[in-house]
C-alpha cells in the first residue's frame, strides 16, 4: 500500500530516535528491550536496558543467575513478573533451543512469558520477517487512519489482520517499527497531525475524529490499600520478609497488614500484639505511597526496636550489609533506604 508505506518509511528514516536496542540489533536485546517497554517509558528503561546488557550479555548468562539477582536487577522497573518470566523464559531458551532464540513463531510461543506481541517483534525486527506486531502505538495509528469502529479484543484483531494485507514485502520489518514509533512520537493520546507523514490519507483526520479513535476501553478503577508497616531492627538488621507468591513473589517487603482508614493511627499497639517479640516503640514516619497494576498502598511506618532477634515465622532477619541483594517494591524500597542511612539512635 505504497500511499501508506513510503511517506512512512521516509519519515522514520529521517527521525527514528537512537536506541540502545536498535543498534546491535539481536534477538534476545529485542526480546528484552520489548518486555522492560511493556507498562515503562522508553526513556526509563534505557539505563535498565544498558546494566542488563552489561550484567547478562547472553541468554546463557541470565539462565544462570539467581532469581534474587535478576530481581535485583529489575528494582524499580515494577511488574515483576515481567523479569520473572524472561528468566524463566530464558532457561527454557538454554535447555529446549541451545541458548538461541528460535525463527519460528510457534517456537517462540512456547517460551514463558512470550505472547503474541513479543513474538511478533522478534521475528520483525531481529529476524527481519514479515511478521506483524501490534502493541498499543500500532493499534492507535491503524484504528484512527482507517477509522476502525471496534474495540478491544475486536479491534485488535481487525488491526493485525489490516496490517497483514498492508505490510509490504519490500522491508516489511521497517513499516512495523516505523509504525510503531509513529505512534509513540505523532500519532500519539492527542495526535500531532500537523506532523504526520500519514496526514494526507488518514481518515480520521480527514473527518476530524481523531479523538473518537480507537474506542476507548473501560479502565480499571484505581483501588486504595492502607497498609500499616513495621521496621523494626535488631542491632544492625532489619525485619523482613520475602514474597513467595502473588505480584510481588521473590521480592522483599517490611512486615505490614492491610488495615481500613480508621486504625492507621493504632499501629502501635497492632504490632505489639502482632509480634511475639520484646521490643520497644521508636517512633512513627510520614506516610509514603506507592502504585503497582491498578493499587495504591499508602504506607504508614512504624519504626521498633527489638532487644532480641528471634525468629518469627514467615519472616528473615537481614544485615544491612546484605540489603544491597535484595530487590524491594519501590515504597519498602524507600523506608528501607531511610532506615539504612539514618543514624542510629
Ligand atoms: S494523521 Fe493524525 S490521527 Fe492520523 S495517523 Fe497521523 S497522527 Fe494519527
Amino acid at each position: 500500500m505504497y500511499i501508506f508505506d513510503a511517506p512512512l518509511k521516509r519519515w522514520f528514516s529521517q527521525l527514528k530516535r537512537k536506541l540502545p536496542w536498535r543498534e546491535a540489533t539481536s534477538p534476545y536485546r529485542v526480546w528484552v528491550s520489548e518486555v522492560m517497554l511493556q507498562q515503562t517509558q522508553v526513556n526509563t528503561v534505557i539505563p535498565y536496558f544498558h546494566r542488563w546488557m552489561e550484567r547478562f550479555p547472553s541468554i546463557k548468562d541470565l539462565s544462570n543467575a539467581d532469581v534474587d539477582t535478576v530481581l535485583k536487577a529489575w528494582e524499580g522497573l515494577g511488574y515483576y513478573a515481567r523479569a520473572r518470566h524472561l528468566h524463566k523464559g530464558a532457561q527454557f531458551v538454554v535447555h529446549r533451543f541451545q541458548a538461541k532464540l528460535p525463527e519460528d513463531q510457534k517456537k517462540l510461543l512456547s517460551i514463558p512469558g512470550i505472547g503474541s506481541y513479543t513474538a511478533g517483534a522478534i521475528l520483525s525486527f531481529a529476524f527481519k520477517r514479515r511478521f506483524v506486531a501490534v502493541d498499543s502505538n500500532v493499534l492507535r495509528v491503524i484504528a484512527r487512519f482507517f477509522a476502525l469502529p471496534f474495540e478491544n479484543t475486536l479491534l485488535h484483531k481487525k488491526v493485525e489482520a489490516l496490517l497483514w494485507d498492508i505490510l509490504p514485502k519490500n522491508q516489511p520489518y521497517i513499516s512495523m517499527e516505523a509504525l510503531i514509533e509513529l505512534g509513540a512520537l505523532v500519532c500519539k493520546k492527542v495526535p500531532l497531525c500537523v506532523k504526520c507523514p500519514l496526514n494526507a490519507h488518514c481518515s480520521a483526520y480527514k473527518t476530524k475524529a481523531t479523538h473518537i479513535f480507537p474506542f476507548k476501553k473501560k479502565r480499571f478503577e484505581t483501588t486504595v490499600l492502607h497498609r500499616l508497616v513495621a521496621i523494626i531492627d535488631y542491632k544492625e538488621s532489619i525485619l523482613l520478609k520475602q514474597q513467595t507468591s502473588g505480584l510481588m513473589k521473590g521480592l522483599w517487603e517490611l512486615p505490614y497488614i492491610d488495615t481500613d482508614i480508621e486504625q492507621i493511627e493504632k499501629g502501635e499497639a497492632v504490632f505489639m500484639e502482632l509480634f511475639s517479640l520484646p521490643m520497644r516503640f521508636m517512633e512513627k514516619w510520614p506516610c509514603i505511597s506507592h502504585t503497582f497494576t491498578r493499587y495504591k498502598a499508602i504506607l504508614y511506618p512504624y519504626r521498633f526496636r527489638a532487644s532480641t532477634h528471634q525468629l518469627l515465622q514467615e519472616c528473615t532477619w537481614v544485615k544491612k550489609l546484605r540489603l544491597s541483594k535484595c530487590a524491594f517494591p519501590a515504597g519498602h524500597r524507600t523506608l528501607v533506604h531511610k532506615w539504612e542511612t539514618q543514624p542510629t539512635k
